[in-house]
């Protein structure tokens, strides 16, 4: 990878989307009435994609965007000692807070995650309990999930294909259905809508429409015409996400292709697999004994769990760890979680 650390230059490099090939435009924009330049919200940007060649290739610059945006550079004890890896992955699952490293001192130097929102004064109002975990038991799990799928892919290709798809196609409603319905009949509308503003201008200028019947007109028409285009807008908006999200089953697939080893994961691949990490309180609190839920979100493809490997009854996708059995080598899969 690149060594972006520390270098400013880089770091400005990662985070400009010129960088990428892609022109943008209308950062800013002159209004008609006031002929002056209004900034322009990032969304609003018009990106005419590739249109030179890319420096970086968009996954990285994503990639990197991420990482950047989830190190926290020294937090408490970490001095600086690289960066904690799963800082940014891991959140509470009853209150949705960040989980941030903590390293205890009892003489070993674990590093145990804990709920942000518990500490916060007074201790424990946002957030009841601290949600303690081992980041080994973390790190160990998704080696170990991110194994029995690459197995899985490799065992039988087509069914893997398919299980990928299907899991990530169930977001494939009928909503998007009627979103790019209606997106149609609005653009049709709209171009409509143009034909008869030129309509009524002339026929106005040709003395066939009253001034006061024309103005009427013009109005109603221009009010129904920015309704539609600021409709088309949030409509284009739904459409294309989904349509991003349709090749992200073929993404995950490649993703898991592209790695040969899951027993040393680096941040790199940590970000690049993972959405988010929820954790859940352990089933009695405090106790060693007892086991602990763990949801793992990967990218692209949400919460998928090969077939048949590892499913609490409760909640299909949740996974049980046990702490007991952490950390050891050559461990199986399932003695590592409680069925
Ligand atoms: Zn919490």
């Amino acid at each position: 990878m690149y060594g972006w650390g520390g270098s400013s230059t880089i770091c400005n490099l990662l985070e400009k989307r010129e960088y990428l090939g892609h022109t943008i435009n209308f950062k800013t924009r002159k209004h008609f009435k006031d002929k002056k330049s209004h900034y322009v919200p990032e969304d609003e940007w018009t990106i005419f994609e590739n249109t030179h060649e890319a420096i970086i290739d968009q996954q990285t610059f994503d990639l990197v965007q991420k990482i950047r945006g989830n190190v926290r550079r020294y937090p408490d004890g970490w001095g600086g000692e690289a960066a904690p890896p799963l800082t940014g992955l891991l959140y509470c699952a009853d209150c949705g807070g960040k989980m941030y490293v903590h390293r205890t001192n009892n003489g070993k130097r674990i590093s145990q995650y804990t709920c942000s929102q518990y500490t916060k004064v007074p201790c424990g109002t946002l957030c009841k309990t601290q949600h303690r975990i081992n980041e080994d038991v973390v790190l160990s799990l998704v080696s170990e999930m991110l194994k029995a799928i690459a197995e899985y892919a490799k065992h039988d290709r087509a069914e893997f294909v398919r299980v990928v798809q299907e899991a990530q196609s169930s977001q494939q409603t009928a909503e998007v259905r009627k979103q790019r319905t209606r997106l149609a009949t609005a653009k049709q509308r709209v171009s409509e809508l143009e034909v008869l503003l030129c309509k009524i201008y002339e026929d106005n200028i040709l003395g066939k429409l009253s001034d006061s019947r024309y103005a009427t007109l013009d109005a109603q028409y221009e009010k129904e015409q920015s309704e539609l285009t600021a409709e088309i807008s949030v409509l284009e908006k739904a459409v294309k996400s989904y349509e991003k999200h349709e090749k992200d089953a073929d993404r995950f697939i490649a993703l898991i292709d592209k790695y040969e080893n899951f027993d040393k994961l680096t941040i790199a691949m940590l970000n690049e697999f993972i959405e988010k990490i929820l954790v859940h309180e352990r089933d009695r609190k405090g106790s060693i004994q007892t086991t602990q839920e763990v949801e793992i979100y990967f990218n692209f493809v949400g919460r998928f769990v090969p077939p048949g490997v590892w499913r609490s009854g409760a909640d299909p996708g949740g996974i049980r760890r046990n702490p007991q059995a952490r950390g050891t080598q050559g461990q199986t899969s399932s003695e590592l979680l409680e069925a």
